[in-house]
């Protein structure tokens, strides 16, 4: 399978360079140039297959020749290697939690599936890829996690000091080995200015094989669609769910809206946001305008320009009204998403995090104008990362998963860094490799 750049449709390349340089040049998104059709007996049987079986049917179409079918097979094995479970919080509405996997969040699955494509891809080079990061907290943790332990490729991750939670910072620097965290004195914007900046610089373009692992990445982006396959394997109602996704940067709902495109049966989706709501606006209107930043109680969703958007588009060839039927927005506040914790843990004993009560309040609006629907809401991240919200503010006790408590026994291991680029040049050029 080819991938344009949505820039410029003429440019095509692999998936593997896909993969490997990240962005299309212009700034552009890569895009497969088809969309592959999943048949009806394979939707069927989706409860009888496993979770391995249908990631193979899935990606497979994607990466085509680029990956040996048996490298593939053990790549997907890793990638999946935990539970998606469709828990009922109530007859209507259900939880999708994408939380299971290591960092416990949901960027796991496409950190994993990223970090085993580029160590395959860098086999056959004789010097080491380095992968160049910054992060705001989850994704970070993601991809250290995911790119540990990975032969012929090191991650260097840019992280702003005193501005992630304790839980990540923990996830940041305990891996060791391949990974370094830089503990950067500046904001989060700082760090992204400086990963951008060391891309654009002669001298380490020649010293490294520079590469990034931000979410626009296809090896990110793509294996996401298998929560949708996931959930509608553990889906045993007579409809079709309506799916809620919390989104920021748009990469998980366009995965769900691309398994849609293959033929996975979803009664409809809605995009769940917090004050950051560039694209409900657009669903309400139809005029698409981008906003700075706000931060707001669920910050892994704080994003002014979604950069995922402009594949969603692409994906309904530009055209609105077709948009519209499929999916609809809700942006919701601070106050709401608090007030969702509360309700859903007192009268279903349910604990959501921030980021998956501003689905649950999204899809619950849709409900009271649906009365037949049921639907899931995607749980993106386990409460023990959001502890500030949910024990200091609503004083709900958080139960810490043993992952957890065993990063407290790991050594930290960071490098303090000034947020100027001339003090990183530095740093990258005089280390060994
Ligand atoms: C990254 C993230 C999101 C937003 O996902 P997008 O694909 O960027 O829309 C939602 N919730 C959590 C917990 C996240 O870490």
């Amino acid at each position: 399978m080819q991938f344009f750049n949505i820039n410029n449709p003429e440019q095509k390349v692999s998936f593997r360079e896909a993969a490997v340089t990240g962005q299309a040049p212009g700034r552009g998104l890569y895009f497969p140039e088809r969309i592959p059709v999943l048949e009806r007996p394979f939707i069927e049987r989706l409860p009888q297959l496993s979770r391995e079986e249908i990631g193979m049917r899935v990606m497979q179409p994607y990466t085509g020749d680029d990956i040996p079918q048996a490298v593939l097979a053990d790549i997907i094995r890793h990638t999946v290697s935990f539970d998606f479970p469709l828990i009922p919080v109530h007859r209507r509405l259900f939880a999708l939690e994408l939380f299971h996997g290591p960092t416990l969040a949901f960027k796991d699955v496409g950190a994993r599936f990223m970090s085993r494509c580029l160590g395959y891809f860098s086999k056959d080079n004789n010097r080491r890829t380095t992968v160049l990061v910054a992060t705001s907290g989850d994704t970070g943790g993601a991809v250290a996690n995911g790119f540990a332990g990975v032969e012929g490729v090191e991650v260097i991750i840019l992280y702003p000091a005193g501005k992630v939670s304790v839980v990540q910072e923990l996830q940041l620097t305990t891996c060791g080995g391949n990974i370094t965290a830089l503990k950067v004195n500046g904001s989060f914007d700082d760090c992204q200015q400086l990963v951008k900046q060391a891309f654009a610089d002669a001298d380490l373009q020649r010293n490294y094989v520079l590469t990034s692992a931000n979410s626009i990445n296809v090896a990110r982006w793509l294996p996401q669609q298998l929560y949708y396959f996931f959930a509608l394997q553990q889906w045993v109602q007579e409809r079709p769910p309506v799916i809620a996704v919390p989104s920021g940067n748009f990469g998980n709902l366009a995965a769900g809206l691309l398994a849609a495109a293959s033929g996975l049966p979803v009664q409809h989706f809605i995009a769940a946001c917090n004050a950051n709501d560039a694209v409900v606006r657009y669903l309400l209107t139809g005029v698409y305008s981008e906003q700075t930043a706000v931060p707001t109680y669920s910050n892994a969703m704080d994003v002014g320009v979604p950069s995922n958007f402009i594949r969603i588009q692409q994906l309904f060839n530009n055209d609105y009204g077709a948009l519209k039927r499929q999916m609809s927005g809700c942006s919701v506040s601070d106050g709401e998403t608090l007030e969702t914790i509360a309700r859903i843990w007192k009268k279903y004993h349910y604990l959501a995090e921030p980021h998956g009560a501003v689905g649950i309040h999204a899809l619950e609006q849709y409900l009271l104008e649906h009365v037949d629907g049921k639907g899931i809401f995607l749980a993106t991240a386990h409460p023990v990362k959001f502890p500030a919200v949910i024990e200091g503010q609503l004083h709900i006790p958080v139960p810490q998963p043993g992952s957890v408590s065993d990063l407290y026994t790991l050594t930290q291991r960071c490098i303090e860094m000034p947020a100027g680029f001339a003090a990183l040049k530095e740093w990258m050029m005089s280390r060994e490799k």
